[in-house]
């Protein structure tokens, strides 16, 4: 095919230049982009061709020094201004010089030029509609934190505005049983059975509220903890027994594994709490199926299970069950808020240990409990 017939068809800027400054062959398509009829370039000298544009005059440059120095010059960018044209008149092409030689000797330069215009253009609309839709991710995440952080200070507020009423009615309910008791010992066993409820409900009242006061402790990273020397195989056989009568009323066996004594040096009052935590959980979620609780030292840990054969937990359930008002549940079967696996793992990990769960849906979890014997001094949990 003749070069002729190339230069017509190809969809490529392409040109020769002479050593004269001339041009020896141009592409249908450079004519194109330099707005004249390729047979007004043949011949004539590309400053009479180009004019006297800026940009003009760097091809012109670049073209010089490619046939003084024989080295090629690749991906020059050019961008050029129709005087006037505004965003609209503005093009950019990418452009590479070439010598070409004979025997040699530099003859000529080849210049290749590609109008990158509209691939800018569709590149810069994208990053446009990346910022824009960064811009509306972050104003979302900075109006969730802020409703998050209100959330957090709502508990807070709430929780201790809670205690104080309800200590108060705990007061009154022990001094109004007293009262009766001494005033009309009858009337007082007759009504026993009243105060009783009464006082489970307001020790339940005070537990909710123990949980959201920890919720916002933990939410200021002010959960502290208060370590000393205890037996924890002494303190899980006390916490069996006190929810002897629970997993009895649930209809669940329990069975307990002790390797006592295991002493270590851990928060008592802490410790309660994520016991508390398991053998309720085991008692609401086990089915009326036998529960079994065993203890082990295993060198510098403790490892506690509890392990029950109820309704089990979905995988998604598993993945999110640590979490702050996290439920692998429904609220109308089981009540709850959510919270006590959460503050569970948090006191675990602030003692240096760890909490894992193995479940499958229907088929009972196992909650294990490593806590190291020995801890470091202890640490402040994080704020989450
Ligand atoms: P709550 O019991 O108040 O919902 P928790 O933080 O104690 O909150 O537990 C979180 C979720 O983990 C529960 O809602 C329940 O879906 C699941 N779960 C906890 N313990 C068990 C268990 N022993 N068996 C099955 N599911 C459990």
């Amino acid at each position: 095919m003749a070069l002729s017939e190339l230069m017509a068809s190809v969809p490529l800027g392409m040109a020769i230049i002479g050593l004269d400054l001339r041009y020896v062959e141009v592409s249908e398509a450079m004519a194109a982009m330099n707005g004249l009829p390729r047979e007004a370039h043949l011949g004539r000298l590309m400053a009479e061709v180009l004019g006297n544009e800026p940009s003009a005059r760097d091809v012109l440059r670049r073209v010089r020094r490619v046939l003084e120095t024989g080295e090629p010059l690749v991906g020059v960018e050019i961008v050029h201004r129709e005087p006037g044209g505004g965003v609209e008149g503005t093009r950019v092409y990418r452009a590479s010089y070439h010598p070409l030689r004979r025997e040699g000797e530099v003859v000529a330069a080849s210049i290749y030029v590609e109008d990158m215009t509209e691939r800018r253009r569709v590149e810069a609309q994208r990053d446009a509609g990346a910022a824009r839709e960064r811009a509306v991710r972050e104003q979302a995440l900075r109006e969730t934190q802020e409703a998050v952080r209100a959330r957090d200070e709502f508990l807070s507020v709430a929780a201790h505005e809670l205690r104080t009423p309800l200590t108060s009615l705990r007061l009154h309910l022990q001094l109004l049983q007293r009262q009766v008791g001494v005033a009309q010992p009858a009337l007082s066993a007759e009504l026993a059975p009243r105060a009783q409820v009464l006082e489970r409900q307001l020790s339940r009242l005070g537990s909710l509220v123990n949980t959201l006061l920890d919720v916002s402790r933990l939410a200021a990273g002010k959960l502290s903890l208060e370590p000393r020397e205890l037996d924890l195989a002494q303190m899980v056989r006390q916490m069996v027994d006190a929810f002897a009568e629970e997993f009895s009323r649930a209809g669940s066996a329990l069975s307990v594994h002790l390797d006592g004594p295991l002493m270590g040096s851990w928060d008592p009052l802490r410790v309660e709490q994520v016991l508390v935590n398991l053998l309720s959980n085991a008692v609401k979620y086990g089915a009326g199926r036998p529960v079994e609780v065993s203890l082990a030292g295993e060198g510098h840990t403790a490892v506690l299970a509890v392990k029950d054969h109820g309704i089990g937990i979905s995988e998604d359930g598993m993945a999110r069950l640590f979490g702050k008002f996290e439920r692998a549940v429904s609220e109308r079967h089981y009540g709850g808020l959510g919270l006590g696996l959460y503050i569970t793992r948090q006191i675990v990990e602030a003692m240096g240990g760890s909490i894992t769960v193995r479940s499958a849906q229907g088929q009972g979890s196992t909650f294990i409990l490593r806590l190291p014997t020995w801890p470091q001094p202890p640490r402040q949990p994080e704020a989450r």
